[in-house]
């Protein structure tokens, strides 16, 4: 015998014995000592229908107890002894009382329904006047918790519905609802499900707990992963940005560069052009001073020849003299303009302004930023020096500089040289002022009138931008009437927009010693011009008196040739004068054209010095674009702030074991959901094999009762959709209406407890039944009908039935006769008639 290890066959301790022939049967009872059996007493028990009678108090139901008392029944009330030793035989007047109370029950095992190999079973408990009980299996000491156990594996339990003590077989019907579901629960092994799934749910706990752990674990980690995920998001972004900005930067730089380069090319090839244009300019008004000295020449000699040909004439003498006389003078005329053009050319190259600043300044040229001395950074039409200059007032001197910086940067030189003080212009802070409407009978502003490249816009308009240029102080006087404004005539006379007038002779300071001698030479020359003019006026008039008298002599020819050479000579000298302007042109534009290529120059060097990379840029956009870029990045990279490099790293090594970590509460999620399905699918056959239960017994209810008693009755539930609630029984007994059971009388009580429990007999039989006076309150027909009922019931498991009425008794297949004598029971077997 193991009881730790069962056989095979009854592993599966719900897997109950269906066919009779699998249960545990009875076999025989031993009592010695227990209440009224002193002597050792030992019953047989039929495997059918067992019956036991006698006279009251002999001791029948203490067989019951007997029986009740070695399955475990603890409860000393359900065994009618209030203490444990009365249970124990008290003896009599003649009798010495027992020791101890033992009764030994003996199973057939052949069916192997109790989970043991031996095929007789013995189960005993002894009880001392002590109260200590002991538990035999086989003989072996054991627990009672062990036999329970062990019992409750072949269906037989202490408190079952299968032992119906004294009195009680209306319990069955008087018990509540909910407890007489439970038997249904026991009978459909409902309890097997209900502690798998108890410990299913135990389980649950355990994993929720886990999981709800896992979750806070997870949000916290999350929580952090997110924050570095942004800062490593940010570093990123932050590394991009540099890089782009590294490109866009250095596109920049090699755009740049290539641009200067190019235009500085260009702007060679264009001065060196326009130096080839202006040489050959040059080269073809000399070529028409030639032609043109030679065209005087014979001019000269051809007069000479036609003067010497009218020689003996005296009008023709007149007219030859007169005629030389023109010519000499038209001549000297010629001579004239060619040396007013010369001056002019002269007096124009060198009418840039002189800028008088003190030499000790220069240095301050020199410094990065500055971009030179206004004056020199104008150039004035003749035509308006001289309003220029007095417009300008001291600001010619001033120097234009690109910025503040540069300016402070230029006044602490000069301070630290000890070498005077200037005025700057930095171009992108000073500011123009504003300037009213320009007067409407003006020449224009100063600023209009001059040139000068327009990054000096601002300095230029600050200096010329709200003087305006007139012809006469008489004009000025006639605006300043409606309009305040400064203004300046073209003599240099100058009238505030207060109103206040300065002016008298201007004496240009500009003029340089050769320059006054020019202008006063040239001044000189026109008057020469004009009494050469009004000579040639006078003489051409009398030659004109002279040549009517004269018409038709020879000297006609030459004259006439004379005049052809004359025109010829007009033509040339038209032809000087057109070439001489244009290289005017040429000479000023060639100007324009040096110093624009310097400036390109300076500015190439500039981006020398700062070594641009050679080769293609990284990007080849317009450099309008990558600035945009660079603005673009550059504000990025202020917006994101400082960033956390070293999160780049952190994040990558966190983020696996923030992975590994995920997966494991994944892996716990899982688990309870495996949980939670095992959970439904044990309740989904709870409640199937429940429903099959419920369904079966009710049939078979429905039939009993209306066999045993002719009425009609059903179970059903307190509410069929929840199998947790209720089991009812309603029953109307034949000819009545439906009865409630409080008003039913105690026999159609019994009956309908007889139907229950055979109801549930047919649907799971239990191994036996002991019904004590079950059928007390029957008539005699229920009588006889309960009778063959537990006779035809008895052939599916064992019936032990104590009764006092024949005509159940006579149905038995056994019958004890149980007696009294002397305080002490006897139990006889007594002879069966013949038809059993
Ligand atoms: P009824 O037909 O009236 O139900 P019964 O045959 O079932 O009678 P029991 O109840 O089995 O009678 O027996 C009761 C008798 O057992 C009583 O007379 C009582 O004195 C006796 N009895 C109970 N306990 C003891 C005990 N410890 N020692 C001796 N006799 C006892
Ligand atoms: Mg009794």
């Amino acid at each position: 015998m193991n009881l730790q290890t069962p056989p095979p066959a009854a592993a599966n301790k719900y897997a109950r014995p269906d066919s009779i022939l699998d249960m545990a049967r009875l076999e025989r009872l031993v009592l010695q000592g227990f209440k009224s059996f002193k002597r050792k007493t030992s019953i047989p028990i039929s495997p059918g229908f067992s019956a036991i009678t006698g006279p009251n108090g002999s001791g029948k139901s203490n067989i019951g107890d007997a029986i009740a008392f070695v399955l475990g029944k603890s409860s000393s009330r359900a065994l009618r002894a209030k203490k444990a030793e009365e249970l124990i035989f008290h003896g009599s007047k003649s009798k010495e009382g027992a020791e101890y109370a033992q009764v030994v029950l003996y199973f057939d095992n052949s069916g192997g329904a109790i989970p043991l190999q031996e095929k007789e079973i013995s189960i005993g408990r002894r009880i001392n006047r002590n109260g200590v009980s002991t538990y035999r299996l086989n003989g072996r000491v054991v627990t009672r918790q062990q036999v329970v156990d062990l019992l409750s594996q072949a269906g037989i339990h202490p408190d079952g519905y299968n032992m119906i003590r004294q009195g009680d077989v209306n319990q069955l019907v008087d018990m509540d609802a909910v407890q007489r579901r439970r038997i249904l629960d026991e009978i459909a092994g409902i309890k097997d499900y209900d502690e798998k799934r108890e410990k299913a749910s135990k389980e649950l706990e355990t994993v929720e707990g886990k999981v709800r752990e896992a979750e806070i674990l997870l949000a916290e980690k999350s929580s952090v992963m997110e924050k570095l995920r942004a800062e490593r998001d940010a570093a990123l972004e932050h590394q991009r940005l540099t890089q782009e900005l590294e490109k866009v930067r250095e596109s920049l730089l090699i755009k740049d560069y290539t641009l200067a380069k190019d235009g500085l090319d260009k702007a060679a090839q264009e001065a060196a052009a326009k130096e080839a244009e202006f040489k050959a300019s040059e080269a073809e008004v000399a070529r028409l001073d030639k032609e043109l000295e030679a065209a005087e020449q014979s001019l000269t000699s051809l007069t000479k020849a036609v003067v010497e040909a009218s020689g003996q004439l005296t009008i023709s003498k007149k007219i030859s003299s007169l005629q030389a006389g023109v010519e000499a003078r038209k001549m000297r005329l010629a001579g004239l303009d060619r040396e007013l053009e010369r001056m002019e050319g002269m007096i124009e190259r060198v009418s840039r302004i002189e800028n008088r600043i003190n030499p000790s300044l220069r240095g301050v040229l020199q410094i990065p930023g500055v971009k030179g001395v206004l004056a020199d950074l104008v150039v004035v039409p003749q035509k308006y020096r001289v309003a220029v200059e007095v417009g300008a007032g001291g600001h010619l001197r001033d120097i234009v500089v690109d910025t503040m910086e540069t300016a402070v940067r230029c006044v602490n030189f000069l301070k630290q040289q000890r070498l005077g003080r200037a005025r700057f212009l930095p171009l992108t802070k000073i500011d123009p002022g504003r300037k009213g409407p320009l007067p409407p009978r003006s020449l224009g502003w100063l600023s209009q009138l001059v040139h000068f490249d327009q990054q000096y816009a601002p300095a230029m308009e600050f200096v010329f931008g709200r003087t305006a240029a007139v012809d006469t102080i008489e004009t000025a006087k006639e605006i300043i009437r409606t309009q305040r404004v400064r203004m300046v005539s073209l003599d240099g006379d100058l009238v505030e927009a207060s109103g206040a007038v300065m002016g008298g002779y201007y004496k240009a300071p500009s003029a340089g010693a050769e320059m006054k001698d020019s202008l006063k030479e040239k001044q000189q020359l026109f008057a020469e011009r004009e009494a050469l003019e009004r000579e040639i006026q006078v003489l051409s008039k009398e030659l004109a008196g002279l040549a009517d008298k004269e018409k038709g002599t020879r000297t006609f020819d030459a004259e006439k040739e004379r005049v052809g050479i004359d025109r010829r000579l007009e033509e040339l000298r038209s032809r000087r004068r057109d070439g001489y302007e244009r290289r005017l042109v040429l000479q000023q534009e060639l100007g324009k054209l040096h110093i624009q290529k310097a400036k390109l120059e300076a500015r190439f060097d500039n981006l020398k010095m700062q070594a641009p990379p050679e080769g293609k840029p990284p990007y080849d956009l317009s450099i309008s674009a990558l600035k945009q870029r660079e603005v673009e990045a550059g504000d990025r990279l202020q917006q994101l702030g400082p960033v956390n490099m070293k999160s780049l790293q952190e994040f990558d090594a966190l983020m696996g074991e923030f992975e590994e970590f995920k997966e494991k509460v994944d892996q716990i999620v899982a688990e309870r959901g495996a949980i939670l399905q095992s959970i439904q699918a044990i309740e989904g056959r709870r409640l199937e094999t429940f429903n099959k239960t419920m369904h079966a017994v009710a049939r078979h209810f429905r039939e009993v009762y209306t066999d045993v008693t002719g009425g009609e009755a059903e179970l059903l539930l307190e509410n069929p959709a929840n199998v947790e609630t209720g089991l009812i029984i309603r029953a109307s007994p034949p000819g009545k209406r439906l009865l409630s059971m409080d008003n039913m009388s105690g026999g159609e009580k019994t009956l309908t407890a007889f139907a229950f429990m055979f109801a549930l007999q047919k649907h799971k039989p239990a191994p036996f039944y002991i019904l004590d006076e079950a059928d007390a309150t029957l008539d005699r027909r229920n009588s006889e009908k309960v009778g063959l009922l537990l006779k035809k019931q008895s052939k599916n498991a064992q019936y032990i039935i104590i009764s006092h009425n024949d005509s159940v008794v006579k149905e038995a297949d056994q019958i004890y006769g149980v007696t009294m004598a002397d305080g002490e029971s006897k139990v006889l077997g007594v002879e069966l008639p013949e038809n059993n």
